[in-house]
Order: structure tokens, then C-alpha cells, then sequence
């Protein structure tokens, strides 16, 4: 075949059709509703809900009701575009989750299984909500609330509980990622304050936040500090990272500090070392390992789709067991959707991986829950912490690759969640603490031999 050269190809007549817009999603695939509306919650198997207080009950009901009424219908148009959606601020705002766990300052002082059940309804339909929040609540406002003074937690806390304001916060740096302890970002001493240089990434929220949370070493201690900032401080920018592939609705950023003052008052007394930032890690260690757990309740809600009566018999003929699945979207789509004569659910290869998806949701569930019940009752260790987020995050790996894979081709479209949670779900996998990290500071607490650093290079081999 002749290859025309680029003029001809210019020339290729365009067919009257070329370039219409793509036909809507409910008209190209009938069969299967989008994610804009959303299906009920059906992952509760083991009826989980059992083991939540009324309170947590109703945390989790009223946040699952705003997500899928007010969230759900305008999310894939968001993610698509990379913008982060304002207009759904002040609905999060009005649900009074932000703050969590903290006490006092108009904060809603919920449990951390209420807290944690509540990130988990915002991710089960849209995990860029969730991380929002979570930078906010669970970094931001409780470094505020557990490292801040009495002045600056009054001044702060009300109006970011209420998300009148926003907040960011700044550890990771261009070449301190997993080793964010050696950080380079410097905090010198001024007559009144302090003056910030450096560089951080991957900030969440940072391009709008109006307090921004930053670490920096102190150059007279070389110990970490911490300081609050307020946007359009001079000297201090923030610009959008782009061509996210999950996430896409958080806005995350490359600051650059660049003699910026900040006032004595600013800087927060109680972070005098890295291992200030611990107290904070704890917890929102624990509220990154629900996002999973959220997610994954979504996708297989959303492979399940509609309540269904499914029969099957069982070796005795007399005895048929009906079993009342009231699993949402991918059986609705599995027995809806037909190839090769049969309903895709009545594969059973199709059966397996729904089933896999359902064991895995249920045992990131109790995995959870007991997290939460060790923090509650002050037994939680970091182990405890890092092997729930690793294990979790892992486990929801493999969930979701499953929901996207019985979704066969609709698997890779945003329009039915499946692989936009399936993207989401890469960036949980490794920030606050990949799993390789996370795996090694349980593996570090087990053992008593710390493994970050690679073993010394003896200078002969023995072998
Ligand atoms: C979407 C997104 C949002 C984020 N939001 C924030 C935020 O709001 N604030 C903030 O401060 N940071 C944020 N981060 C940064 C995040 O915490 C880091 O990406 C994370 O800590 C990993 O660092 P890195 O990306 O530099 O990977 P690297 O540290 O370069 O790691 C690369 C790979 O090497 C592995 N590795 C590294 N060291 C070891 C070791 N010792 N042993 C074995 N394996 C190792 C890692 O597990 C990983 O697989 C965000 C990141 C993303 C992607």
C-alpha cells in the first residue's frame, strides 16, 4: 500500500460525520447505567455495619447520601478535565467530617471508626474527594490541632473545619520521597521569624489551599520544623503537576519557597523533630488504609448494580437455595450483558473473581475495624498502622484490577468508575508511605532490624 505523504493526508476527504462529539454513554452501551447514578451499597456481606455504634451508623449514611446525590452525577466529568470540583466544597463542608477526630475548635470530634467510615463513603465514589479531605483533615488540621499553639489552633481550626478555608500539607520534596526525613527545605532564624527556602511535590491541595503546612530543617538545629503559611505569601508559589493518571480531581502541586518569611508566631511549637510527625502519621495512616477499603466497596457495587434473585441447586435436587444478592452493578452487568449465548455471569470463571472481589472487601473490613479498635484503645503501634495501609492497599489492588477485567472493554472507561477507581487507586498505593515502606516498618517492628538502607557492601565476597 501507498503511504500518502502529510499533504495528502490533508486532503483525505473527511466524512460528513468526522468530528461529531461521542455519542452519550447511556445510547453507545444501553445495557449498563453509567456511574453518575449510582447503585445501592451492597459489599456489606458480612454485615459489618453489625459492629458500628448508631452514631458511626449514621456517619456513614449520611455521607454515603450526600456522595451518591451530590458527587456522583458530576465526578467523571471533573476527573476527565483534571479540575478539582469547588462547587462540591461546601456540601463535603455541611456533612462535618472535616476535623475528624479533633476535639474543641468547632471540630466534630467523631471516633476514628467513625472518621474512618466516613473516608471510606466518600471513596467509595470518588477517591480524589476522599484524598482531598484526607490532606486536609487528617494531615493539615490535625498537625494544627496536635502540634499547633493554643493562638494558632483558634485561629485556624473553625473555619477549615467548616472548609471555609483550605488546607494543605508539605513534607515530600523533589528528591525526598520515601526518604522524606533528610528533607533539604531550610527554616533560618530572623530577628521576628523565619525565612523558608525550598523546593516540595506532590503537594495535594496546595494550588488553592489557603493555609499551607510546611516542613522544613532548621538550620541552627538541623532538626525538622514545622510552620503554617497563608497563601500568597510572598515568595511563595504553587503550580499544578499535570498528566496525572489517578486522582486527577486533586490538585497537586510543585511549591517553590524562595525567601519567604514567615513570623515566629507561625512557626508550630510542637514540631522540633521528624518524629513530631508521628502522632500525625498515626492516624492518618489509618484513614488512607479505609480510602481501599471505600474504593474497592464501590467498584464492586458498581459490577454488581442491581438487586438480584439468583437460584442455585445445590447437589441435593430436593434443596434449591436462593441466594439474595444484593450485590449491585457488575452481576446486574454480568447477567445482563451476554456472550456466546450465556449471561457473562454464568461463567464460572466470572463467578470466581466477583467472589474473590467479595472475600476481599469483607476481610479489608475487619482488617480496618480492628485498626481502628487498637487506635481507640491506645494499643496501635506504627506496625499496626503500616502493615493495615500495605496489606489493604495490596488487596484492593487486586480487587479492582478484577472489577475492571469483568467489565471487559467498559472496564477502561471512566463513565462506569471501575478504571477510574482502577487509576485511583495507583497513587494510594504509595503515597503516605509506599507499600515497600509501610512493609518495612512493620517488618522493622517484628524483627528489630531496620531495613530502609541498603545492607553495607562488604569488600570481598565470601563466596
Ligand atoms: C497523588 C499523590 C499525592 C501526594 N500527596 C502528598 C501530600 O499531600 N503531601 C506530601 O508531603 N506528599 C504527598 N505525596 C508524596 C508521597 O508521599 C510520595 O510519593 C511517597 O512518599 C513516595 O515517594 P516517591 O514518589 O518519591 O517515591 P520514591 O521514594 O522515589 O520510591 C520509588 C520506589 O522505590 C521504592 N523504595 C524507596 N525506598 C526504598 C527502600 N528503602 N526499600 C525498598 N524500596 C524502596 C518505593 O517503594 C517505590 O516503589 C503524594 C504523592 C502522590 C503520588
Amino acid at each position: 500500500m501507498k503511504v500518502p505523504d502529510s499533504k495528502s493526508q490533508e486532503d483525505i476527504a473527511k466524512s460528513s460525520y468526522f468530528g461529531l462529539p461521542a455519542l452519550d454513554v447511556a445510547v453507545a452501551f444501553p445495557q449498563a447505567t453509567p456511574a453518575s447514578i449510582f447503585p445501592p451499597s451492597v459489599s456489606d456481606y458480612y454485615q459489618f455495619d453489625d459492629l458500628l455504634t448508631p452514631e458511626e451508623q449514621a456517619v456513614r449514611l449520611k455521607v454515603r447520601e450526600c456522595m451518591e446525590k451530590d458527587v456522583a452525577p458530576i465526578m467523571t466529568k471533573y476527573w476527565e478535565k483534571a479540575e478539582f470540583p469547588f462547587e462540591v466544597i461546601p456540601k463535603l463542608g455541611a456533612l462535618r467530617v472535616a476535623g475528624g477526630s479533633i476535639k474543641g475548635y468547632g471540630c466534630p470530634n467523631l471516633s476514628i471508626t467513625a472518621n474512618a467510615i466516613a473516608t471510606a463513603e466518600v471513596a467509595r465514589v470518588d477517591a480524589s474527594c476522599s484524598t482531598f479531605i484526607l490532606v486536609h483533615s487528617s494531615l493539615a488540621m490535625l498537625t494544627i490541632a496536635l502540634c499547633g499553639s493554643e493562638a494558632q489552633k483558634q485561629k485556624y481550626l473553625p473555619s477549615l473545619s467548616e472548609l471555609k478555608t483550605v488546607a494543605c500539607w508539605a513534607l515530600t520534596e523533589p528528591d525526598y520521597g520515601s526518604d522524606a526525613s533528610a528533607l533539604k527545605t531550610t527554616a533560618r532564624k530572623v530577628e521576628g521569624g523565619w525565612i523558608l527556602d525550598g523546593q516540595k511535590r506532590w503537594i495535594g491541595n496546595s494550588t488553592f489551599a489557603d493555609v499551607l503546612v510546611i516542613f522544613a530543617r532548621n538550620t541552627a538545629t538541623n532538626q525538622i520544623n514545622g510552620f503554617i503559611l497563608e497563601k500568597n505569601t510572598p515568595g511563595l508559589q504553587a503550580t499544578k503537576i499535570e498528566n496525572k493518571i489517578g486522582l486527577r480531581m486533586v490538585q497537586n502541586g510543585d511549591i517553590l519557597m524562595k525567601n519567604v518569611f514567615v513570623p515566629d508566631e507561625d512557626r508550630l511549637p510542637g514540631v522540633n523533630s521528624f518524629q513530631d510527625t508521628n502522632k500525625v502519621l498515626a492516624v492518618s495512616r489509618v484513614m488512607v488504609a479505609w480510602q481501599p477499603i471505600g474504593i474497592t466497596m464501590g467498584v464492586y457495587d458498581m459490577c454488581h448494580r442491581s438487586n438480584v434473585d439468583v437460584a442455585i441447586d445445590s447437589p441435593r435436587r430436593d434443596q434449591v437455595v436462593v441466594i439474595k444478592l444484593a450485590l449491585s452493578f457488575i452481576i446486574g452487568y454480568l447477567k445482563e450483558r451476554k456472550q456466546f449465548g450465556a449471561p457473562l455471569a454464568a461463567f464460572q470463571l466470572n463467578q470466581q473473581k466477583l467472589v474473590r472481589m467479595l472475600g476481599n472487601v469483607q476481610a479489608m473490613l475487619l482488617v480496618g475495624w480492628r485498626l481502628c479498635k487498637l487506635y481507640e484503645s491506645g494499643k496501635m503501634t506504627p506496625g499496626h498502622a503500616s502493615l493495615g495501609k500495605s496489606w489493604i492497599s495490596a488487596k484492593a489492588r487486586e480487587t479492582v484490577s478484577l472489577g475492571r477485567e469483568l467489565l471487559g472493554g467498559n472496564g477502561i472507561l471512566a463513565d462506569f468508575l471501575v478504571a477510574k477507581a482502577f487509576c485511583d487507586l495507583e497513587p494510594i498505593y504509595t503515597y503516605e508511605g509506599t507499600y515497600d515502606i509501610n512493609t518495612l516498618v512493620t517488618g522493622r517492628e517484628i524483627t528489630g532490624i531496620a531495613s530502609f538502607k541498603p545492607a553495607a557492601k562488604s569488600n570481598r565476597s565470601r563466596l
